[in-house]
C-alpha cells in the first residue's frame, strides 16, 4: 500500500510503498477514504524542534482521517466490517490513574496516531477498535475526516460553564477557532468576537457567524471587547497559541470569567499570575484533546443534526501524491482544511 511517511530525521515526507498491516486482537483495519492536514503535520513536515524531540522515524503520518472498516481482529464486536468511521487520534491505556478517574483524554500513556504510532496518511491503517467512531453512511468522508479537530473545538466551547447566553472572545481563527465559532453560534453564545492577524481567516469568521471580527494589528481587541460588552467577555476561547493574543484575551475577560486555552505556544510564556488571574478571579482551563467519549457524542450531535455544517471549512482537496503542494497551501495561511485522497 501507499503511505506518506517520515523516513529520516530530516525535513520533508516521502511517499513510500509498505505492506498492508493486519489487525491483531482488539484492532481493526481501516481503508482510508479522506485525510486532512493539521498544523501538527506541518511541524512534522518541517522537522522543527518539537518534531525532533518527539518523532521516531520511520513513521506514517496523519491523525485526522475517516474511512471504512475493511477487517476486524480477533475479539472485536464493534465496529463491524463495512462501517464508516472517524478516528479518535489518542490511543489511551484505561489503566493509569488519570484513565481510572475518568480523564482518559489526559491518559499518562497516551499514544497519538501519526505522531507516536502509524497514522492515516495511507491507504490502510490499523487502530484499536475503540478508536473507530461509527458515523452514519450518509456523512461525507471529508467531513468525517475533520471530526477529530472539530472535537478540540467542541471540548473547548463546552468545558466549564459552556457558552450559552455568554459573551465570548475567540482568539485565533485557524481551523479550530473557526470550528469553535460555529459551535458557539449553535450553542447560543453572544456576542461572539473573533481575532486573527490573517484577513483571509477573519473573513471566514465573519461569514461563519462571528458578530465582530478584530485584527489586533489594526485595532485593540481589549478595547473593542470592553466596549461591546460593557466591561469584558465572560469566556475566552484561545486557539492561537500566540503569547500576545493570550495576554490580550485575559485582559478582555470580565473579572470572574473563564479562560479555556487549547492553543499551544511554541515556547514557554510568562504570566502576571496575580494581576492577570488571581486578583481577577479568573478560572483557567487547559484543554487537551477530546473527552472520551463525551466530546464525540456532543460534537457528532451537532454535525449529524445539521446544526453545525463543517463543509465550508473544507477549502481544498488534493490527491495524496500532491502532498507537497497541499502542505505549502496550509502553511501559506490561505486555506482552512485541506483534504488528501490517499488513493490518488
Ligand atoms: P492554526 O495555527 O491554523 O491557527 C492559529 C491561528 O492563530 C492562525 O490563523 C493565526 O493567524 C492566528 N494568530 C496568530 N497570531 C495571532 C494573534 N496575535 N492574535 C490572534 N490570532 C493570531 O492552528 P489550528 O489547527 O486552528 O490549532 C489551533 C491551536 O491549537 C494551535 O496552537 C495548535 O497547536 C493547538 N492545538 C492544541 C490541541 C490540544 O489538544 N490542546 C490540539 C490541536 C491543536
Ligand atoms: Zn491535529
Ligand atoms: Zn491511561
Amino acid at each position: 500500500m501507499r503511505a506518506l511517511a517520515k523516513t529520516e530525521r530530516a525535513s520533508g515526507l516521502s511517499l513510500v510503498e509498505v505492506p498492508k498491516p493486519t489487525p491483531g486482537p482488539g484492532e481493526v483495519l481501516v481503508r482510508v477514504e479522506a485525510a486532512s492536514i493539521c498544523g501538527t503535520d506541518l511541524h512534522i513536515y518541517k522537522w522543527d524542534a518539537w518534531a525532533q524531540g518527539r518523532i521516531r522515524p520511520p513513521l506514517i503520518t496523519g491523525h485526522e482521517f475517516s474511512g471504512v472498516v475493511e477487517a476486524v481482529g480477533p475479539g472485536v464486536r464493534r465496529p463491524q466490517v463495512g462501517d464508516h468511521v472517524s478516528l479518535e487520534s489518542h490511543v489511551v491505556c484505561h489503566t493509569c490513574p488519570a484513565c481510572r478517574v475518568g480523564n482518559a483524554h489526559v491518559c499518562l500513556n497516551t499514544e497519538i496516531l501519526g505522531v507516536d504510532r502509524d497514522g492515516g496518511f495511507a491507504e490502510y491503517v490499523v487502530v484499536p477498535a475503540e478508536n473507530a467512531w461509527v458515523n452514519p453512511k450518509e456523512l461525507p468522508f471529508e467531513v468525517g475526516a475533520i471530526l477529530e479537530p472539530f472535537g478540540n473545538a467542541v471540548h473547548t466551547v463546552f468545558a466549564g460553564s459552556g457558552v450559552s447566553g455568554r459573551s465570548v472572545l475567540i482568539t485565533g481563527a485557524g481551523p479550530i477557532g473557526l470550528m469553535a465559532t460555529l459551535v458557539a453560534r449553535a450553542s447560543g453564545a453572544g456576542p461572539i468576537l473573533v481575532t486573527d492577524v490573517n484577513p483571509y481567516r477573519l473573513d471566514f469568521a465573519r461569514r461563519l457567524g462571528a458578530d465582530r471580527v478584530i485584527n489586533p494589528l489594526e485595532e485593540d481587541p481589549v478595547a473593542v471587547a470592553r466596549e461591546m460588552t460593557g466591561g469584558g467577555v465572560e469566556v475566552l476561547l484561545e486557539f492561537s497559541g500566540n503569547e500576545r493574543a493570550i495576554h490580550q484575551g485575559l485582559s478582555a475577560l470580565l473579572p470572574g470569567g473563564e479562560a479555556r486555552i487549547l492553543g499551544i505556544p511554541s515556547d514557554p510564556i510568562r504570566f502576571d499570575l496575580a494581576g492577570e488571574l488571581v486578583m481577577r478571579g479568573v478560572t483557567l482551563f487547559g484543554i487537551a484533546g477530546r473527552r472520551l467519549w463525551r466530546t464525540w457524542i456532543e460534537g457528532t450531535a451537532l454535525v449529524y443534526s445539521g446544526r453545525v455544517d463543517l463543509t465550508p471549512l473544507i477549502t481544498h482537496r488534493l490527491p495524496m501524491s500532491r502532498y507537497q503542494e497541499a502542505f505549502e497551501l496550509l502553511a501559506s495561511g490561505r486555506a482552512v482544511k485541506v483534504i488528501l485522497d490517499p488513493k490518488a
